[in-house]
């Protein structure tokens, strides 16, 4: 357990590609940087199918090897890792308080936040309690559990394009269920999910409610078309929900200057507003929010807490 009081000179806030990237380039100075995982240890990679587009692996590489390999790479230069999660930030003092599960208060002489973003839901009715009994926002999760059985992805990005195609490999039938008459994602996505048999796309659609068996298992979807206002049931063994993120700032409520959307803003390079407080990652990114992109801003932060703990800024 992490001690009362201890003075840290760099905390990492999250350990998906940005805080990792962060970790072990403060790692590399020298820095000893604490790493704080949170909930969700290894971001969003680690809950990905095959990445192809991070430079430097032709063949793609598996989102939570990509992780562990940075993870390592961390490690092995002296950054230090706790599964404590950020609950609280107090900037009045000289330096940077933050609260760790609801508990202990650190101090630290720099902190970077790279908390990244969740999974967002409907909003529907019952959504949290069917959360593990038929609806789910990871297939690389929980895909293998749903083999020869209809399933559906609702979602019209590359998150859903992506969930969709790896569902194939189990499903008897996948429905990908969007709101518009056309996909979002990436071309190359797109095309894949147009030209997969398996995928049968439901356009202008969206899914008003989850219905469950006698167990309390989901069993199908009530759907709504947009245009014609009709109304139709869907059997479906599960729900793979992939209609984009929010950010992670909830403990930082207040303290830390966001947008209207809760995503952190950043001042100039990584800089948050208040001194020694940096800013990594999809926590403050509403337009790429790539792997290289944030382990790119993983990075800078890095390279901007070092200036100033040497008194360079
Ligand atoms: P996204 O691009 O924001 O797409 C979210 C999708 O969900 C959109 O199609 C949106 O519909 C739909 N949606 C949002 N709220 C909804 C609601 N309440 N009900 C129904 N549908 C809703 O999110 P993402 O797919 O997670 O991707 C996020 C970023 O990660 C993107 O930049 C993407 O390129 C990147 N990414 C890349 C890869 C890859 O390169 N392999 C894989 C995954 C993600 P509308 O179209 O109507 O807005």
């Amino acid at each position: 357990m992490l001690l009362f009081g201890l003075m840290e000179k760099v905390i990492i806030i999250g350990s998906g590609c940005a805080g990792l990237t962060a970790a072990i380039y403060a790692a590399r100075a020298n820095l000893s940087p604490l790493v704080l995982e949170g909930r969700q240890p290894g971001g969003q990679l680690s809950t990905t199918t095959l990445v192809e587009n991070f430079p430097g692996f032709p063949e793609g590489i598996d989102g939570p090897q990509l992780v562990l390999n940075m993870h390592k790479q961390a490690e092995h230069f002296g950054a230090r890792f706790s599964y404590a999660e950020a609950t609280g930030l107090d900037l009045t003092n000289e330096h940077v308080r933050l609260q760790v599960d609801d508990e202990d208060w650190l101090e630290t002489q720099a902190l970077i936040v790279a908390s990244g973003a969740s999974a967002r839901w409907l909003g529907l009715e019952n959504e949290e309690k069917l959360i593990g009994h038929g609806l789910t926002s990871c297939a690389t999760c929980d895909g293998a559990f749903y083999r020869n059985v209809p399933v559906c992805v609702i979602g019209g990005g590359d998150s859903a394009a992506e969930e969709a195609l790896f569902l194939t490999r189990f499903a008897s039938k996948v429905y990908l269920i969007h709101r518009r008459d056309r996909l979002r994602a990436s071309k190359i996505m797109a095309d894949r999910v147009m030209a997969c048999e398996l995928i049968e796309p439901i356009w202008n659609t969206t899914v008003t409610k989850y219905l469950t068996d006698e167990k309390g298992e989901m069993c199908a979807v009530m759907l709504r078309n947009v245009e014609t206002k009709e109304d139709r049931q869907l059997e479906v063994a599960c729900v793979f929900v992939a209609i984009g993120h929010d950010p992670n700032t909830k403990a930082f409520a207040g303290k830390l200057e966001t947008d209207p959307d809760g995503y952190l803003l950043v001042r100039h390079l990584a800089e948050s507003k208040h001194p020694g407080v940096f800013i990594a990652g999809d926590v403050a990114d509403r337009v790429y929010k790539q792997a290289i992109t944030a382990a790119g801003s993983g990075c800078a932060a890095a390279m901007e807490a070092e200036r100033y703990l040497s008194g360079l800024h």
